[in-house]
Formats: C-alpha cells, structure tokens, sequence
C-alpha cells in the first residue's frame, strides 16, 4: 500500500505554522503498517489542490488531504476533491443536527456557510466528530485508490484519526503487515561514533531497518521491522535492540519516543531512594525546570537555586567572598563550593552546580561559552569539568551547559568517567 499526505494550506508554505499534520499523519500511517511514499503541501487553491491530486493518483493508493474543511471561502478541500473525483457532496444529517446544537448551545448564530461543514462525499463515508465541527469523509475509486480529507487543526484531525480513520482503515485493509517499532535513546556519545560502533549491525540489515536520529546530547536509535506476523516482528526488532545494545550498553538511557536524560537522571534517583540538590548560575533555573518537567521529580529533586549574583551565591550558599575574589565567579572552584554548600544546605545525596559566561561577549576577562559544572555525590565522590561551548550565543551556551550538566550528574550516578579531577 502506498500512501500519500498532501498539506493543504497558503499558511503552511508561508511558514506561519509548522505542518505537524503531516507528522502526526505519517506516524499514524506507520503504525498501522503504511508506509508513506510521497507528501505535498499545496496553498488553499483550487487548481493547486487538483495539480496535488492529478500527481498523487498515478503514485498512491491512499491520498490523505488535511486542512480546509472549515466554513471560510478558502475552506475548498471537499469541493475540490469531490469535483476531481467527480462526485458530489451530500449533507450528513447528524453531523448538521450537531453543528445546530453547538450553536444553540454557546448562542451563537450561525452562517449559510457552516453548513458546509456537514458535507461528504457522496457514494463514500462521513467522518463525524464532536471534536470540531467539520467531519471528515472518504472515497474510494473503481481503481480501489482511496481519499480522505481530514481538518487541519491537530487536535481534532488526531481525535479523529483514533476515533474513526483507524477503524475504517483496519476494516477496509486486509494484510497490512504488522510493523514493530523499538526506540533506543543514548547520551553521551557522539553521532559519528555511534553509528560506526554498530556499523556492522546496520550492514547485516535493509537500511529502513535501523535509523539513527540526533539531537544535542542525545541519540535516538529506531528500528523498524516489518512481518505479516506480529510475533516475528517483535522478535526480531528485539533481537536487533539487543545487538546494539550489547555494543552501546554504557550510553543508554532508556526505551521510548519520550525517555530523556532527564527521565533517566529522576528514574535513577527513584529507584536508588537518592536525592539532588541544585544551584545554578548562567541557566538561571533552566537545570531543575528541566528535570522538575518529569512526573515524580518531586521525590527526588529536593531544591534548588539560582544564585545569579556573585552577592546571591554568597548570602544564599555562604560562599567565602574570598574565593570569589581569588579564583572569579567563574571557576571550577566557585562550581565546587556552590555544589558543596548544596549539598549541605538541602541535605541531598548529590548535588549540582553549575557558574559560566551565557555571552554573547566575554566577562571578566573570560569567554562567552566558558562553564564549570560540579557535581557531588555520596562518601565524599566529586566530579568537577570544565567546558568550552562555541559562543554561538546566549540561549545556545545555557542550553548546551544544561545537557552538559546533566550528563554529568548521569556519568556521576553511575560512578562512570568521574574524573574527580578537583578537590579542595
Ligand atoms: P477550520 O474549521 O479551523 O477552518 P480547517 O479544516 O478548514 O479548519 P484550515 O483552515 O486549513 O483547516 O486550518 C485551520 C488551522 O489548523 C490552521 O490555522 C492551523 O492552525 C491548523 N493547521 C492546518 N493545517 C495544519 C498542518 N498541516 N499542520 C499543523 N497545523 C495545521
Ligand atoms: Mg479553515
């Protein structure tokens, strides 16, 4: 089966919005076994959306147009499509006798034009929804290619794609093959070595088989198999995580789209019964707003500030000014007395600090990017670094000194490349 989404929307191709429907869309796709071939993204035009059309049918056999269906007069997608396949639009009773009943209900007073919403397209199905007002319909061909137009807002193209697509995909598409997803996430190593540490795994297998995606700080390994059997698929999607995982083991942090160093960091906390204190400087709270995003943080994440001022980190952490004086603000040994004093000060098993220069330009004679991290943790076990981030400006430094953080406070938990490389 090979699918294809076409964007409908001037919008989109102005980049006043992101076209998430085409993500949401291909990974809904996936999931039921549809790989997507081909996407467009077309203006609200009726000969656009036809040229859109005209290319797609000689490629796909299932079309998947979203936006448009609203009541405004660039609101074209049914009309056009339904004028392409030449049929018409007829009106859903239920749908209408919905959109009547909203009005009343918020005592609104509609338009001509919102009836249009409760069209569909004659000789194939409405898609009703509550979650909006316009439904969403199908068609399919003599040639069995199959049209659907969906809404464009997310929310309620997604509700409607569990609620009723699916369904109507599953019962109209028999042997689609099962396809099985494993997502591996890693931090602390490089993209480049990465991919030549399980060069050979990735040569024993089609290419589609294992995707390496990266962002700063963190790697995500997909593997994606496909089978007619759903056992055959897991298994061998686990057999190939398994590989790489025996290769990358030290790097890992977790299974799922959603699993982060920061869910790694409180996940490992929870289980040890352990707890992190911070204070941060140059993030001005990024660190803890980061890890506090994660549900059950607050067992774990017992405080944390942010001494700004070179005044705060002596009222607030009782640093020796005299520290400050000899070595700067911006030394590994101010990072090491704020850790230390946290560590104290909230009574937690391990604490982080985090002193630098966010830039753009340099302070004190020291450079934009220059950021020392410490990290404390139980019997006394320091881990001190310093690091030199490209000055590629303000809210790239912080957000790079924030990952750098805590994969330190990673490496320290499992007592891994702790240099210890300074004591006081
Ligand atoms: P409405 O009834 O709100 O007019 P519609 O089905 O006619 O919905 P559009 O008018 O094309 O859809 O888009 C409505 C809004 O939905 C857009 O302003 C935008 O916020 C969002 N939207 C549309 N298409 C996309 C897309 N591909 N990705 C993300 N958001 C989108
Ligand atoms: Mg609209």
């Amino acid at each position: 089966m090979k699918a294809e989404i076409i964007s409908v929307g001037t919008e989109l191709l102005r980049g006043e919005i992101t076209n998430t429907n085409s993500k949401i869309l291909a990974s809904f796709l996936l999931d039921l076994g549809i790989e997507g071939n081909y996407q467009q993204v077309v203006i609200d035009k009726a000969s656009s959306i036809k040229e859109a059309l005209t290319i797609a049918i000689k490629r796909a056999d299932l079309i998947i147009l979203s936006g448009g269906l609203g009541p405004t007069p660039d609101d074209i997608t049914k009309e056009v499509v339904a004028e392409f396949l030449s049929t018409h639009l007829v009106l859903d009773e239920e749908q209408w006798n919905y959109i009547q009943h909203y009005f009343v209900s918020q005592g609104r007073n509609q338009t001509p034009t919102d009836r249009r919403q409760a069209l569909y397209f004659e000789g194939g199905v409405p898609f009703r929804t509550q979650d909006g007002l316009a439904c969403g319909t199908a068609y399919k061909n003599e040639n069995s290619q199959y049209f659907i137009c969906l809404p464009g807002p997310p929310a309620e193209l997604s509700a409607m794609l569990h609620q009723t697509i699916k369904p109507y995909l599953l019962s109209e598409l028999s042997n689609l093959p099962i396809i099985q997803t494993v997502n591996l996430n890693f931090s602390g190593i490089g993209e480049a070595q990465l991919a030549y540490q399980i060069e050979d795994i990735m040569s024993d297998y089609n290419p589609s088989i294992i995707a390496i995606y990266s962002k700063p700080m963190q790697i995500r390994v997909r593997v994606t198999t496909k089978s007619n059997n759903a056992l055959q698929a897991q298994t061998l999607s686990q057999e190939i995580a398994d590989r790489i995982l025996a290769k990358l083991d030290p790097y890992f942090i977790g299974y799922g789209e959603n699993q982060t160093i920061e869910t790694y960091i409180i996940e490992a906390l929870t289980k040890r019964g352990q707890t992190l204190g911070i204070s941060e400087s140059l993030t001005g709270g990024q660190v803890s707003a980061a890890l506090t995003e994660i549900p059950g943080a607050s067992k774990v994440i017992r405080g944390a500030l942010v001494t700004y001022q070179e005044q705060s980190k002596i009222d607030l952490l009782k640093i020796d000014p005299q520290v400050l004086q000899r070595y700067s603000v911006y030394s590994k040994e101010c990072a090491f007395e704020m850790a230390k004093a946290t560590q104290s000060l909230l009574q937690t098993d391990y604490s982080l600090s985090l002193t630098g220069v966010a830039g753009p330009g340099s302070d004190q004679g020291h450079p934009a990017g220059q950021v020392f991290v410490t990290v404390c943790g139980p019997l006394g076990t320091i881990s001190s670094r310093e690091y030199q981030i490209p000055p590629r400006g303000r809210h790239y430094v912080r957000e790079l000194a924030r990952k750098y953080a805590l994969q330190q406070v990673k490496d320290m938990l499992e007592l891994k490349s702790n240099k210890g490389s300074f004591i006081s």
